[in-house]
């Protein structure tokens, strides 16, 4: 791992360096960039690639410790790039995850709150304010029920369902290859690619066992010193309902998928850096929310807010070698990233619940351990017999030492995530008084702020909710 350094590396011409003089002065420094001419668009990456893998936990990740050759590919590109040791999604859910890492809003401000929802009102996206710094955007999404959040796309190439429930990651980047070798123009691109695979993993069906069928996870562990990580450091549960070697077994397939996925994001990335287009470009890799794999005795994700629902890779990689080996340790949630490309980008931005990563990434900002995330579940209605319908809230705030979770029907719960990482002991009976009290009244200041203006979602479509039916959402 090449070592840290925040003084070699500055961001691309930051907005103080676009009035040099030499930049206004010379047209010819325009020669290359494909954003414009003016001394301002400079400052842009020619190209910004945001790659979400839908479901990818970030300690399955080589690059975060997984003991298993997961991510060859992405572990390498992690040596190049910037590495978000610590970065979280704001739901456990793939519509509002994904809609909130585009606006840098909560559910409660965008409202698409559950799975299909479009978004509630106008929101600025990362599409929108790219899209009005003239980049030309276009979205490959594995799954149709996504389509809600294409505001701000110049192009949305959404799954249409057949005879398969998902597109492949090979179909959807050759699509987004495709689409890119198709713009003869010198216009700066946008693309964002989502890619289901990992998501599929608990399923068995025979195209995917095809696909999967030579993938091997390579480890030094033996598969007795795997069990045993598992176990310990993973948060794998002992509990009811499967055996450890069920339990083992769709580990294993959860990781080929992986494996899959970053193999095909290799043969993208090097096809496009090899292409005539290539340019600079800026890459933005995540996922949009972890998954249970039976830590805390859960294997899915979607009603629970504990690490491994939220905790995602986030990787920043610039092919001009802005920040490239640096980690930062640093809180970093998906509400910042549009902030970090919008100062990246030099485009306007509102006001929003992010901010910009990349005083962090140059040192500018100095890591700040009061920062606190937040993230909410879901709207879940329950019904006691003879009782009327009674909306369930599930929130969570944290920094990287407690953890607060406010959960309406089962209770509050607070770790230590210092002694306690995987969130195993609840303190709730008996917590450290005076921080309880700062993350309460912090969840309770989030929620003041949801309240002076909560946007209602917007209706699933009827198409929609038979597409997540087969996928196996419960609705
Ligand atoms: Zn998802």
């Amino acid at each position: 791992m090449t070592p840290p350094n925040r003084t070699s590396t500055g961001p691309p011409s930051r907005p103080a360096d676009r009035r040099s003089p030499l930049l206004i002065v010379s047209l010819a420094i325009c020669v290359g960039t494909l954003v414009g001419c003016s001394s301002e668009e400079t400052a842009a990456p020619d190209h910004i690639f945001l790659v979400t893998i839908d479901t990818l936990r970030a300690d399955h990740t080589e690059f975060l410790g997984y003991p298993a050759q997961t991510t060859p590919f992405l572990s390498k590109l992690a040596e190049e790039s910037v590495v978000f040791t610590n970065a979280y999604s704001s739901a456990a859910h793939t519509t509002p995850a994904h809609a909130s890492l585009f606006t840098a809003l909560y559910p409660d401000q965008h409202g698409a709150r559950e799975n299909g929802q479009p978004f509630g009102r106008k929101v600025d996206t990362i599409a929108s304010v790219l899209q009005g710094r003239g980049y030309r955007t276009a979205a490959f999404s594995s799954v149709g029920f996504l389509e809600g959040l294409q505001f701000g796309f110049d192009h949305f190439d959404a799954f249409q369902r057949g005879a398969s429930i998902y597109r492949p990651a090979d179909d959807t980047l050759d699509r987004a290859q495709r689409w890119i070798s198709e713009q003869k123009d010198r216009k700066p691109l946008f693309v964002w690619v989502h890619l289901f695979d990992v998501h599929e993993w608990s399923t068995v069906r025979q195209e995917d066992r095809i696909r999967l069928k030579d993938i091997e996870v390579a480890s030094e562990l033996s598969i007795g010193q795997m069990q045993e990580f598992l176990r310990e450091e993973h948060g794998m549960s002992t509990g009811s309902g499967s055996t450890e070697e069920q339990r083992v077994r769709g580990i294993d397939s959860y990781n080929k998928r992986i494996v899959l996925v970053d193999n095909e994001l290799q043969r993208f990335f090097r096809t496009f850096q090899e292409s005539k287009k290539s340019g600079d470009s800026l890459w933005i890799i995540t996922a949009d929310h972890g998954e249970g794999l039976f830590s805390h005795n859960y294997k899915g994700h979607g009603l629970r807010l504990f690490r491994e629902q939220l905790h995602v890779p986030l990787l920043l990689h610039s092919t001009r070698g802005f920040g490239s080996g640096v980690r930062i340790e640093s809180l970093a949630r998906h509400v910042d990233i549009l902030p970090t490309i919008a100062e990246l980008a030099a485009a306007p931005l509102g006001k929003t619940q992010g901010r910009s990563l990349v005083p962090l990434i140059t040192g500018d900002e100095q890591p700040d351990r009061d920062r606190t995330a937040y993230a909410q579940r879901k709207p879940v209605v329950s019904q006691k017999e003879g009782s009327e319908p009674t909306p369930e809230e599930m929130r969570t705030v944290y920094d990287l030492r407690y953890k607060y979770i406010f959960d309406s029907r089962a209770g509050e719960e607070f770790y230590d995530l210092t002694a306690d990482p995987l969130e195993l002991e609840n303190l709730i009976e008996n917590p450290p008084p005076a921080e309880l009290k700062r993350f309460k009244d912090e969840l309770d200041a989030y929620r003041r702020v949801f309240d002076r203006r909560r946007v209602r979602g917007a209706k699933v479509s009827e198409e929609t909710k038979a597409e997540l039916r087969d996928l196996g959402y419960v609705e």
